[in-house]
């Protein structure tokens, strides 16, 4: 991935490499319907503003996404011109062509004529924007509800700046506000009822996407220490209070609890606020863990030590701080299994590790709210049930999308998820003349 910044030569010369493909796999493959084929075809005819209204057009996170996106496991991840040599650098150009569009101040999307109905959004991450963005492009008007202070969802509070510049996020958000989607920042939707509140307050379709934000925790000894964090609360704190963040862990050695790419975010934040030797203890073997290549590449270059196949037991507390972590390895006992239950400690093998800090990284599930709302749209397992073609869920006029109905993705899997629930929630009250 490349997205510090093409020249325009480097990027007309990367576009040449493109075989224009027939049904361009990459295209085929974006979940976001970002449209490489299209964009770097434009590119490369020295069309860059056609290039900029595609990607921002398309996606409305579509600068973003240049920078963020698993793209290995998508466009890049499906060119064919890695038969021949390497992939074309789709992020790069995607960089490239956002870019180009934010200099020359380029509005890609514009609100359609209006419709006189409202629709209600529940949550700023990617997938509540890109359903306000495209919400307001069929003529809605939208109000997005947001439970914090600020907007952007996990890509504010949780991805590392060193991957997503805060500039490149602002970009997106300016083109999503100058469309003119109300936001009501620091007003969480609550209750058991809230969606349907929102149906009864007048809106005619509601859009639920309050992501995942309850960390999930271990019932260890010495987990209520000082200086027992999670990932979320860690990372958040990093990206608001850097300082406090920093009081965390400087001059500390640190364990970090899962073997994820979360955890690697962890890690590379600690590590920049001066800790000294950060441990990722996870169950899985080093082959086995859930991390992307990419981000655990990143955590061996900055010297992470990894104990695979193992297991914490215990937090060791002095004067109610952390000063330790005690822990055994670990085998699976049913092998390519790999869930904590079927793990078991491995007799003899106990260790200790001299730690300051511990930060669980074990992944995120419902809050209260967003579990309650999930129970009133019907719930199915852990998240929300919805139909996969349209969004919608059991409950007529409520939609929802993103990590709170697929469980934890990626920032294009919400967009898309956002831009299918707009085009259903717009057929939807197109075809039923729902009026607020
Ligand atoms: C540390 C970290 C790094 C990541 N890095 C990447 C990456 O590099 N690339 C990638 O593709 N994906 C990454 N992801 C995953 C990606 O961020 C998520 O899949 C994506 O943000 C999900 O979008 P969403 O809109 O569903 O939810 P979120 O981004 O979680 O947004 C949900 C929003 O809803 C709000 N909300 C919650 N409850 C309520 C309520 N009751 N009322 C109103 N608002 C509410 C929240 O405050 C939040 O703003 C990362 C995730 C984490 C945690
Ligand atoms: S798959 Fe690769 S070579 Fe083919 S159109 Fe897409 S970027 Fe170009």
């Amino acid at each position: 991935m490349s997205n510090t910044g093409m020249t325009v030569q480097q990027a007309i010369d990367e576009a040449h490499r493109c075989m224009l493909c027939h049904d361009a796999p990459c295209s085929v493959a974006c979940p976001g319907g970002t449209d490489p084929a299209r964009f770097i075809r434009q590119i490369r005819f020295y069309n860059f503003k056609g290039a900029a209204r595609t990607v921002l057009g398309n996606n409305p996170l579509g600068e973003v996404c240049a920078f963020v996106c698993p793209t290995e496991e998508s466009c890049v991840g499906a060119c064919l011109r890695a038969g021949l040599d390497r992939p074309i650098d789709i992020d790069g150009l995607q960089a490239f062509a956002a870019a180009y569009g934010r200099r020359v101040g380029l509005k890609a999307m514009q609100p359609g004529p209006e419709k006189g109905q409202q629709v209600a959004v529940v949550g700023a991450g990617p997938a509540g924007l890109a359903a306000a963005a495209k919400l307001v492009q069929y003529g809605y008007a939208v109000t997005v509800f947001e439970a914090r202070p600020d907007l952007g969802g996990m890509l504010r509070y949780g991805v590392p700046r060193a991957r997503l510049p805060i500039a490149v996020l602002e970009a997106d958000l300016a083109n999503i506000r100058d469309l003119g989607v109300t936001f009501r920042p620091s007003a969480p939707i609550e209750g058991e009822n809230g969606a349907l509140r929102l149906l009864d307050e007048g809106f005619a379709a509601v859009f639920v996407a309050p992501g995942l934000w309850k960390p999930y925790r271990l019932d260890l000894p010495g987990m209520d220490a000082k200086g027992v964090s999670t990932a979320i609360e860690f990372l958040a704190t990093g990206l608001t209070d850097p300082h406090a963040a920093a009081n965390l862990v400087r001059d500390r050695n640190v364990a970090v609890i899962g073997g994820g790419s979360v955890a690697m975010d962890v890690a590379h934040t600690a590590k920049l606020l001066g800790a000294n030797r950060i441990y990722s203890i996870a169950l899985e073997s080093m082959t086995e863990l859930p991390a992307a290549e990419r981000e655990f590449d990143s955590a061996l270059a900055e010297g992470v030590i990894f104990k695979p196949q193992c297991q914490v037991t215990r937090v060791l507390v002095e004067d109610g701080a952390v000063s330790g972590v005690e822990g055994v390895e670990t085998e699976w006992i049913e092998p390519g299994k790999l869930v904590p239950s079927n793990a078991r400690p491995i007799e003899g093998t106990f260790f200790r590790l001299r730690v300051g800090a511990v930060i669980l990284s074990i992944g995120q599930g419902l809050t209260q709210a967003a579990g309650m709302m999930a129970a009133a749209a019907g719930k199915a397992g852990a998240m929300v049930s919805v139909d996969p073609e349209t969004q919608a869920t059991k409950v007529e006029r409520i939609f929802a999308g993103g990590d709170f109905s697929r469980g934890a993705g990626t920032v294009v899997d919400a967009v898309g998820d956002g831009k299918r629930a707009a085009a259903a929630i717009h057929e939807f009250l197109t075809s039923k003349g729902v009026s607020a």
